[in-house]
């Protein structure tokens, strides 16, 4: 995944942060300006419970340990008990991994599976950028899933990989795809068109075996976007600047401020390959483009519920470091 220009990987949130031109504060001890570091979507949303996927990681767990029962018994329990831990924490490898074991949790609902599926669905719309390689067996599927799907649309893409800010609740994130839709499949329109009609639309990917409410969560927070950031040249009239240091190299870049999109619907494309389910049934590769909009009163809610408890949890770790100082000093 490519890591966004603005974005920090420390917060004071337990996540990625973004580091917005122009949003700063004073500095009670210097006097100077300091840059507000905003969490971004992703960490709010990692305080969201997620039952599906906990369940999901019991049954690999437990699937997992019934078939290492002869190892288990030869080894000490603390081993044991550290290699089936590891089990789960391990990055799936998909190149290396030609058959499908499911038990070995190779088709991880955590892992990064589209890494580069987005990548390619933009380079098929726009025909600028390279195609990324398919680096496994996986993404080949779901890049043919996509195809079958973008032969029964049309697709102008505004804006790809993009930030998006709101000030007012002080968070950011990055939204995957701008896009106008066209439904060229008879039937019911994915997204309520009438017949030959493009529909202004906020379009995040997901590969992830199911979707959740969180999924929802989250369109809703780039959706509630107050300004959208568009990097510039420096010698752009209005340009701002952002600095940060990564890998111990400076980055800098030079960004104008945008009003959002007037998005009329907000959906998520579900792109999976072939798969089993629990029952080890078939489930073929799919790419469906899934409405939101309906409940994007609730999703924005759900979402600033978490926002809350987010900068909540922060504020208490603040305090207990201070107070864990001051026992220090004393
Ligand atoms: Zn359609």
């Amino acid at each position: 995944m490519t890591h966004p220009k603005l974005a920090t990987s420390k917060s004071g949130f337990g996540g990625r942060g973004y580091g917005i031109p122009g949003r700063t504060r004073i500095s009670e001890t210097t006097g100077k300006p300091l840059q507000l570091i905003y969490p971004s979507v992703t960490t709010v949303l990692k305080q969201v419970n997620k039952p599906a996927i906990a369940q999901w990681i019991a049954d690999q767990t437990a699937a997992k340990a019934v078939m290492s029962i002869p190892y288990l018994m030869a080894v000490q329990e603390e081993v044991g008990w550290g290699s089936l831990r590891f089990f789960w924490s391990k990055s799936p490898d998909l190149v290396a991994t030609e058959l499908r074991e499911h038990y070995l949790g190779v088709m991880n609902d955590a892992a990064e599976l589209g890494t580069n599926i987005h990548e390619w669905g933009e380079a098929d719309i726009d025909g600028l950028t390279e195609a990324p390689e398919a680096n496994s067996v996986e993404a080949q599927e779901m890049i043919e899933a996509w195809i079958d799907w973008h032969s029964l649309h049309s697709v102008i893409s505004h804006n790809q990989e993009f930030t998006c800010v709101n000030d007012t609740l002080g968070f950011a994130g990055t939204a995957d795809a701008d896009w106008s839709i066209r439904c060229d499949h008879g039937g019911e329109a994915c997204l309520g068109q009438e017949p030959g009609q493009y529909v202004r639309t906020l379009v995040d990917f997901k590969s992830s075996r199911g979707t959740w409410n969180d999924h929802g969560y989250q369109i809703a927070a780039l959706a509630a976007a107050e300004v959208v950031m568009r990097e510039v040249t420096e010698i752009h009239p209005r340009a701002v600047k952002a600095q940060k240091t990564e890998k111990g190299e400076k980055v800098i870049s030079w960004w104008v401020e945008d009003a959002p999109p007037a998005w009329e619907r907000y959906a998520l494309l579900h792109i999976r390959p072939d798969d089993l389910d629990t029952q080890g049934n078939q489930i073929p590769r799919f790419c469906l483009l899934k409405d939101r909009t309906e409940d994007m009163d609730l999703f924005r809610a759900g979402f600033e519920g978490a926002l809350a408890l987010t900068k909540v949890q922060a504020e208490l770790n603040k305090r207990a470091k201070a107070r864990g100082k001051e026992t220090e000093t004393e």
